[in-house]
């Protein structure tokens, strides 16, 4: 069984339209302070680099960090991506994807920044920022 599926979806107000041909199933909630500002927890799964996000000119790019970008519909604000920049790898908030899909919360990731009025019942693997940074950042 494959671990991908294209997936596609729009912002709330239709303008954009965004297509992952490489969707992963197993998806990751993100618990940080930034992802907490941006939209709440984020729930995403990561979408490698065939990514298409048009048109581009309703797209805003925000420069979140020193590796990574955030954007959103100019229109309506709908949250559209988190871009690491160095691997070019999209991470895709689910609530864009149709509701068809099979997600698994697989993960929950910065679980030592989660604010303790809210949990998820789901049984995942938990990581702490240092144990994401070990694993995924790109050379300093
Ligand atoms: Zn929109
Ligand atoms: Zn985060």
């Amino acid at each position: 069984m494959s671990k991908t599926l294209s997936a596609t979806g729009q912002c709330l107000c239709g303008a954009v339209t965004i297509s992952a041909q490489e969707a992963n199933k197993s998806i990751n909630v993100c618990h940080c302070e930034m992802c907490r500002k941006w939209s709440g927890p984020l729930i995403a799964s990561h979408c490698g680099a065939k990514v298409s996000i048009e048109p581009s000119d309703k797209v805003t790019r925000f420069t979140s960090s020193a590796w990574a970008e955030r954007a959103f519909c100019k229109d309506c604000g709908t949250h559209l991506f988190y871009r690491i920049v160095p691997s070019n790898e999209y991470i895709v908030p689910i609530g864009l994807f149709q509701d068809s899909i099979d997600f698994n919360l697989e993960t929950e990731i910065f679980i030592d920044e989660k604010p303790a009025c809210y949990s998820f019942s789901n049984d995942t693997k938990k990581m702490t920022g240092a144990e994401v940074f070990a694993m995924y950042a790109p050379e300093q």
